[in-house]
């Protein structure tokens, strides 16, 4: 039996969603991509934890998607890329960038997913939620509460998880600001925030 080394070095797999010929929602007004604003605000964010000493490991590291070109389904080729790294990796946690959409425009605000059945992935994500929160801008955030949701990202691995939608690009005012580099780096402030309560109390 192995007593686990104190100071162990926490890692982190960041996973910007989407990417090739998979762009995601598309911004209502702007027209630009949640594949590209999801690598924008996942950079960001790497660098970020690594200024802090944290290793990351990326699942996609620039705008092509993980996806084997010659696969029958691309997107289960992607997906399946993506695990492959993360079980590969071991990490403490994993986070999953998006943007949303919503038929109903009004709709906006930043909203994290959790697999129902990880107390951790909770955990982590009603602390990343906890700090978007405390965004305070536009009076777009209403408190929201972390969901649990049915996402491969989430179910694909034992390792605590969470997906966060940073906006509604379906909405005209969460489309600006998720293509304005400063409140882009405020989400990854806040979700930094969150990794980082989550790390220093488990
Ligand atoms: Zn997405």
């Amino acid at each position: 039996m192995f007593v686990s080394l104190p100071n162990t070095v926490a890692t982190v797999v960041l996973d910007a969603g989407h990417g090739g010929r998979d762009v995601g929602v598309v911004g209502v007004n702007s027209n630009v991509s949640e594949a590209e604003i999801n690598l924008l605000i996942t950079q960001t964010l790497k660098s970020k934890l690594e200024d802090l000493n944290v290793k990351v490991v990326l699942t996609r590291k620039n705008a092509d998607g993980l996806y084997d070109e010659n696969a029958t389904n691309f997107k289960r080729s992607d997906m399946e890329k993506r695990k492959k790294i993360i079980l590969d990796t071991a990490p403490n946690l994993v986070v999953s960038i998006h943007c949303n959409r919503f038929p109903s425009s009004e709709r906006r605000g930043a909203q994290v997913f959790f697999n129902n059945f990880s107390d951790e992935g909770k955990k982590l994500a009603s602390l990343v939620q906890k700090n978007l929160n405390t965004i305070n801008i536009d009076k777009i955030n209403r408190g929201f509460s972390p969901l649990k949701g049915d996402y491969y990202i989430l179910n694909c691995s034992k390792y605590p998880s969470c997906i966060v939608e940073c906006g509604f690009l379906s909405n005209p005012d969460d489309d600006m600001l998720l293509n304005d580099e400063n409140y882009r780096n405020m989400l990854a402030d806040a979700i930094l925030s969150g990794i980082m309560s989550y790390l220093s109390s488990s």
